[in-house]
């Protein structure tokens, strides 16, 4: 069969040869996935896209129409898929619903140290000869309470790593996970979440009912001062109620690997360019901001995890008609 892989970066191409047969023709595509670029799939049976591909009405009508039949996800996360309209158009959506939670968990971890110690501004300082600690004054995280939002497989093993280090952990989801629980995690409403936390980490997926979780009531119930992260999806915070938490203390420390409207910034080289977008400038201005640009999961292990789950998607379906791993509904 042969297989559009759109989105695709010299990394995805190492990763994705390695783990294809010979059976199948891949031809590798730089440009997104919108309803525009979707003639692009010609000839393809199969599509594999990533994060900030646009699977809408228009693409999937797209791509019925030139007998693409299959959508395999490069990642867990399906939030830019129109499901109803894959149904309506008999287009098989597939994803990796599991690759390395380490990669994303860790990354989870090395926002929160680094905001903590200061880390990202010692690292300026020291370079420039400024050996002065004022203004890099960290806490312990030992004793803290972290609050964990969505204990899924990330959020569990976020729990696992700041138990480690000697933290309270509460935590909110809509289905407690029984190996948090026996970790001595203990799930409260996300408003006492919010006011017990010190530092608050989101983890659960971008659905209706997560987008803007963490909007200006949300944040006028967290510990003055708290630190938030999200390397969940972009939207579950509302950002310019963010912006505006920063700029009264509200927040104390924020880390984003992930960004709203980061479709329009990330993974491309745009140093030579002027960012437009205003509240992202205005983010990038505070010292106890950290952004990174969506690499959570960016380790070996999890995009040779990631590779392997979607060619045995893609595989399955070349014989079946089926893949391994289908979204059918919202998770
Ligand atoms: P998962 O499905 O294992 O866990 C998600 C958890 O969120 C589940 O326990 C679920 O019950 C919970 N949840 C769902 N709706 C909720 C709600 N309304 N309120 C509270 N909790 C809710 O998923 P996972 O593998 O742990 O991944 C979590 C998210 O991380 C993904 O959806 C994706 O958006 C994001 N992610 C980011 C990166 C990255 O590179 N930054 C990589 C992979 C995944």
């Amino acid at each position: 069969m042969e297989i559009a892989v759109f989105s695709t970066q010299s990394y995805d191409r190492q990763f994705i040869d390695a783990a294809a047969s010979n059976q199948h023709q891949i031809h590798y595509i730089e440009a997104k996935l919108t309803r525009d670029t979707a003639v692009l799939a010609q000839g393809a049976g199969a599509v594999c896209v990533f994060v900030n591909d646009q699977v809408d009405d228009g693409a999937l009508q797209v791509l019925k129409s030139l007998g693409v039949g299959l959508v395999a996800l490069r990642s867990a996360g399906f939030n830019n898929v129109d499901l109803a309209a894959a149904k309506r158009h008999g287009v098989v959506i597939a994803r990796v619903p599991a690759y390395s939670p380490e990669a994303v968990s860790e990354h989870a971890v090395a926002l929160i140290l680094s905001l903590d110690r200061n880390i990202h501004r010692a690292y300026a300082r020291v370079r420039d000869g400024n050996f002065a600690l004022e203004g890099l004054l960290g806490f312990n995280l030992h004793g803290r309470t972290v609050g964990v939002v969505g204990t899924g497989r990330i959020g569990a093993c976020v729990a696992r790593i700041m138990k480690g280090f000697g933290c309270k952990l509460v935590a909110y989801d809509i289905k407690p996970n029984t190996a948090c629980t026996e970790i001595g995690v203990m799930y409260v409403p996300l408003a006492k979440l919010l006011q017990e936390s010190d530092i608050v980490t989101l983890h659960c997926p971008l659905t209706p009912e997560t987008r803007h979780l963490i909007d200006a009531d949300a944040i006028s119930r967290m510990k003055r001062g708290a630190m938030l992260i999200n390397t969940s999806r972009g939207a579950i915070v509302d950002t310019q109620a963010v912006v505006d938490g920063i700029k009264s203390g509200a927040i104390g420390h924020l880390g984003l690997d992930v960004y709203e409207e980061e479709a329009a910034l990330f993974f491309d080289d745009k140093s030579d360019q002027i960012i437009r977008d205003d509240l992202f400038e205005r983010l990038l201005t505070f010292p106890n901001v950290l952004i990174t640009g969506h690499q959570g999961f960016f380790t070996e292990e999890a995009l040779k995890a990631i590779a392997d789950t979607t060619m045995a998607n893609i595989d399955a379906f070349a014989k079946t008609g089926k893949a391994v791993y289908e979204v059918t509904e919202a998770i």
